[in-house]
């Protein structure tokens, strides 16, 4: 292994690191919505926190299988209820972003 392989996977280690930390943070701030269900989509993590209103940004898988990107207030108020198979997405919520 070169030493910049290894140098590459300090920075992926401590990038993951990160990523944990960020998570935890999070969970204290939302409470534990990883692995939470609403509707066809399943959290399955939290991408950062946004201060508009809508709650943390999430990553979610979709039941057919896509992953889709939204707001944790979104799902609660089930205006999204998976990644776009399920129906058209409304206009209107791209309007609001
Ligand atoms: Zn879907």
């Amino acid at each position: 292994m070169s030493s910049a392989t290894l140098t590459d996977f300090y920075t992926y280690m401590a990038k993951q690191r990160q990523k944990e930390e960020r998570n935890a943070f999070h969970i204290r701030k939302y409470g534990n919505i990883i692995g939470e269900k609403h509707s066809n989509l399943t959290i399955l993590g939290i991408l950062d926190s946004c201060s508009r209103g809508k709650g943390a940004r999430v990553d979610c898988l979709c039941d057919c299988g896509n992953l889709k990107v939204t707001y944790i207030a979104y799902l609660r108020a089930r205006t999204v209820k998976s990644c776009g198979c399920l129906k058209p997405i409304p206009r209107s919520i791209y309007n609001k972003e």
